[in-house]
């Protein structure tokens, strides 16, 4: 069923949960997400990329996945991941997405304001107040889409090299641009961890007693569970998934695909172990932040 992400999030979070995010560049992923989902009684968001809402096709993979929020038998949110391009923005959500991340956090403190005003604003215009906004505060380090690589080798994530989230400004940021959701970064990071991830508890404790809003974990892939589980008394309702579910898709893939070759070009064969994979994630993920 539809769902409001700050709805799903602060409902989720009077329970003492979290509810996790997973990144869908694709349907097959989506579908075992719901699916685990319903299994476990529990809502979930669908985050699309900012690279695929870009694309026409990326479009109708959101509009795709709204009939899949809406059909689900738990609340399910859809929610554009990153962007700081309100022509993406303004196409994602009249293509399906009713929520967005609206991220200026790799600029200026004031610059980021106004874009996340500007985005409220363009989209109150045009007739999708409805739509909720999560803003960010605070750099994370690494690339979204690519744990290693020649793109993220610049940018290659270790812990403590975040910038950290200013829990001075939180108040004033939030107030200021009427966000919704509020990501923070205390140590997290996009991608794969070089060596242990250390999260700053203490500066997360700092932040959560400035604001009511939810906050938001980006980058939890790599985060002990047992860390994870923590999140939610320091008023962390969202949490993202998204480069520990690539990689169990693609390892099953690797090791699977010669087999179902064999067995007369399986493609079904091998979308079911796809569909196992993720599902098998994402049932994870939702019961560690459920307790
Ligand atoms: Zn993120």
């Amino acid at each position: 069923m539809r769902a409001r992400l700050d709805q799903l999030v602060t409902s989720a979070l009077q329970q003492g949960s979290a509810v996790p995010a997973f990144t869908c560049y694709d349907f097959t992923t989506a579908l075992a997400v719901v699916a685990a989902a319903e299994d476990g009684g529990r809502g979930a968001i669908l985050l699309v990329p900012p690279s695929t809402a870009a694309t026409a096709k990326g479009l109708r993979l959101i509009a795709a996945l709204r009939g899949l929020a809406d059909s689900a038998a738990v609340p399910v949110a859809v929610q554009l991941d990153h962007s700081s391009d309100l022509a993406v923005i303004a196409d994602a959500v009249a293509a399906g997405a009713d929520s967005v991340l609206v991220d200026g956090s790799s600029m200026e403190y004031e610059d980021n304001i106004a874009l996340v005003r500007a985005a409220r604003a363009m989209l109150d215009r045009s007739g999708s107040a409805e739509t909720v906004i999560e803003a960010e505060l605070g750099g994370l380090a690494g690339d979204e889409d690519r744990a290693f690589g020649p793109g993220a080798a610049s940018r290659a994530p270790s812990a403590g090299t975040a910038g950290l989230t200013d829990s001075a400004q939180v108040e004033d940021f939030v107030a200021r641009t009427g966000a919704q959701l509020l990501a923070v970064a205390v140590g997290n990071v996009h991608g794969r961890y070089q060596g242990e991830p250390e999260l700053r508890w203490d500066v997360l404790q700092d932040i959560a007693v400035r604001t009511r809003i939810p906050l938001v974990l980006h980058g939890a892939s790599g985060i002990p569970a047992a860390e994870l589980v923590k999140a939610a008394a320091m008023n962390v309702g969202k949490v993202n998934f998204n480069t520990e579910l690539r990689t169990g898709v693609l390892e099953t893939l690797e090791a699977r695909t010669a087999v179902h070759r064999r067995d007369g070009e399986n493609l079904q064969g091998l979308l079911a172990e796809w569909d196992n994979s993720a599902g098998t994630f994402a049932a994870t993920a939702l019961a560690t932040l459920s307790r």
